[in-house]
């Protein structure tokens, strides 16, 4: 069977309750059939728009049935009356109602967007419609660049992109001037000449006159109606509404573009927003890469040196005092050391400086003392000649075995240096050999730079102190270096009475060095956070904001059929757009930091998963703290929205 177009059936609309309420609508019943002209007219005041909105299913009823082809509007969801909006209704209001940010042709667009239309046939559409109506040359104007006239006909080509059935114009030539307004009417005549049902709302007789049929309102009710025009009327089969809507690419796509608009509008606001965002990012990629670096540099240190040391240092545990300023460990101290089990060899040592002196050349240096055993413990041999042995410094013999750098800062020629003298402190030295090069430690030391003496010549000639700096131990096996470092423990206990000494392991160093980037990894999670929590009302605050400021915005979105979800979208990415340039701007920030420290020789190591982490929690930021302004946005009234200024 067929049904009218339009069927409304004693319908009430109330607003408020008690003494305050008020009845737009009155019991109004009334059947409209397809391409039927109609004006609704009637005082300001008397419930004509509230009827639009109804018509328009933007607003439902308190009471009686509504129903659009046969199909009761009161069961429908918010979804489906989205669709329903959108597959039949084109509005027109009395103010256009265009977005101001975006172009005539988007504008246009913005209906078959909800549709689910391609760009590609939403673009050659609107421009399509615009040629129709004379404005094929302002396709790419912003409202603002047009007049009324104008944009009341862009909003006429919105009204007819998705081919609505019904066109419902809300006093659509209140704002504009006479000629414009007769243009208008003369469009909407010839829409409705070409099958179109047009519902034309007015308060002015003169417009409503060219209307085929007028119904008159009054306090909410109707009071005069001069009937349905019979030649054209014919009925309509069963309404066929779909849930179709964008798909999610599409939704995305739009809303991203649009985000973008509404951020390019606000830049400042939008920029000191994300301060807290972008500094949070920043702080985090910049500190853990100066974090790591350090932590890769110690680590770097101790791996040169092997896995298998244990170092004895003077001073009780927890002393501040410099390790060679405390005169408890001695030469017997290492002597005993060296009869423990599982252990390779012992290395008393102590540095200071001395006057090279070769000729007349003087070069002041630092030379370290140290025992036969240092070429074990350090692994490292030698380039020429050869290393001074136990003989030598049991003998106290004045021999010095220098790296590269040191020889050839003193000597011509390097490899003959070999058999020749060095005055140190005055005393003469015989150069026994040069070391095999390391080149710079990864901490940037020349490890080149030194000269070696043997510990008990350099006690007596150049430091005049008998005690040790530090002994370093190297154990023969390393599954066993806990049980060697507790026997030397007790060893020294032994023979000093007293714990005045540290002994430590390479991997116990270590230890504490991690420990130490822990805590700090601790204290910039939690300044990062901080700052990230700060972004993040930030970010809620402007997309609260974005939503108060385009509520009409939103109504109008509604209005041309846009669902809850696609508001919603919408809202959530512009929130992740704001999150994710924050991101960016911190990454790109926090890297730049990091390449200036870089420049002035700290050691950085930039590696990607903190920047990752850092953009990923502020893509996180925006979205938890743009949910809310968002589904906000979504669950606005339609009528109310549009209502807004
Ligand atoms: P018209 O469009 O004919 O000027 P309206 O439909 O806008 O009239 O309003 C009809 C009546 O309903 C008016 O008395 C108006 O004050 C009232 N009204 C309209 N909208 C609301 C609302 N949201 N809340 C309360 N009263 C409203
Ligand atoms: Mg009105």
């Amino acid at each position: 069977m067929t049904h009218p177009l339009i069927e409304l059936h004693d319908v009430t609309r109330y607003y408020g309750a008690g003494d305050t309420e008020v009845r737009a609508l009155d019991g109004v019943s009334l059947t409209i059939e397809p391409s039927e002209f109609v004006a609704i007219v009637g005082q300001s005041g008397s419930g004509k728009s509230t009827l639009m909105n109804i018509l328009g299913c933007l607003d439902r009823p308190t009471g009686g049935s509504y129903r659009v082809r046969g199909q009761d509007v009161s069961a429908l969801d918010p979804d489906e009356l989205a669709a329903m909006r959108r597959q039949t209704f084109g509005f027109i209001f009395q103010r256009y109602n265009l977005l101001a940010s975006v172009s005539a042709s988007e504008n246009v667009e913005l209906p078959a967007v909800y549709a689910g239309l391609s760009l590609q046939e939403r673009r050659d559409k609107a421009a399509e419609l615009l040629e129709r109506l004379g404005l094929g040359e302002r396709i790419d104007h912003k409202p603002g660049q047009l007049s009324g006239g104008q944009q009341q006909r862009v909003a006429v080509a919105r009204a007819l992109v998705n081919d609505a059935e019904v066109i419902l114009a809300d006093e659509p030539t209140g704002a504009l001037d006479s000629g414009s307004s007769a243009e208008l009417l003369n469009l909407l005549e010839s829409l409705h000449e070409s099958g179109r049902t047009i519902i034309l709302i007015t308060h002015d007789l003169n417009v409503a006159q060219r209307a085929k049929r007028v119904i008159e309102i009054h306090d909410g009710k109707i009071i005069s109606d001069s009937g349905v025009s019979p030649h054209k009327a014919e009925g309509a089969d069963g309404y066929r509404y779909t849930r179709k809507g964008p798909s999610p690419i599409v939704q995305v796509i739009e809303s991203v573009k649009m985000a973008f608009r509404s951020l390019r509008a606000n830049l400042f606001r939008t920029a000191l927003t994300l301060l807290g965002v972008v500094i949070g990012v920043a702080a985090v990629v910049a500190m853990l890469a100066i974090g790591q670096g350090s932590q890769k540099e110690v680590m770097a240190r101790f791996e040169s040196m092997g896995a298998n040391l244990l170092f004895v240092r003077p001073g009780a545990p927890g002393t501040r005092m410099r390790g060679d300023a405390i005169a408890t460990l001695t030469l017997d101290d290492a002597r005993a050391l060296k009869e423990l089990d599982n252990v390779l060899a012992v290395v008393p040592s102590r540095s200071g400086s001395a006057t090279f002196r070769i000729g007349n050349n003087d070069y002041r240096s630092s030379v370290e003392g140290v025992s036969e055993d240092w070429t074990i413990a350090q692994n490292r041999g030698l380039k020429y000649g050869s290393f001074f042995t136990a003989e030598d410094s049991e003998r106290r013999v004045g021999v010095v075995v220098l790296g590269t750098t040191t020889a050839g800062n003193l000597f011509d020629n390097v490899e003959g240096a070999v058999g020749q003298y060095v005055f140190l402190g005055g005393a003469p030295f015989e150069v026994a050999g040069i070391l095999e090069e390391r080149g710079a430690s990864s901490w940037g030391q020349d490890q080149d730079d030194v000269a070696l003496v043997p510990i008990t010549t350099g006690m007596m000639r150049i430091f005049g102190q008998n005690y040790l700096s530090s002994i370093t131990i190297a154990v023969d096996d390393t599954d066993k270096i806990a049980d060697t470092e507790t026997e030397a423990t007790n060893l020294l206990l032994a023979r000093h009475g007293v714990e005045d000494f540290q002994l430590r392991n390479t991997a116990s160093i270590l230890e504490s060095v991690q420990q130490t980037q822990n805590s700090f990894s601790i204290l910039l999670g939690s300044v990062a956070s901080i700052s990230l929590l700060v972004g993040g009302i930030g970010v809620m605050n402007i997309m609260l904001v974005s939503v108060s400021e385009r509520t009409r915005e939103i109504g109008v979105r509604m209005a041309t059929g846009a669902r809850r979800s696609d508001i919603l979208t919408q809202f959530v990415v512009e929130a992740l757009v704001v999150g994710g340039l924050g991101g960016i701007a911190g990454v790109l920030i926090g890297v730049g930091v990091c390449f200036i420290l870089m420049q002035v020789g700290m050691t950085i190591a930039i590696t990607p998963t903190p920047a990752i982490l850092a953009f990923a929690s502020a893509l996180a930021t925006g979205l938890v703290f743009g949910l809310l302004p968002a589904r906000k946005a979504s669950r606005l009234d339609p009528v109310a929205a549009l209502a807004s200024e």
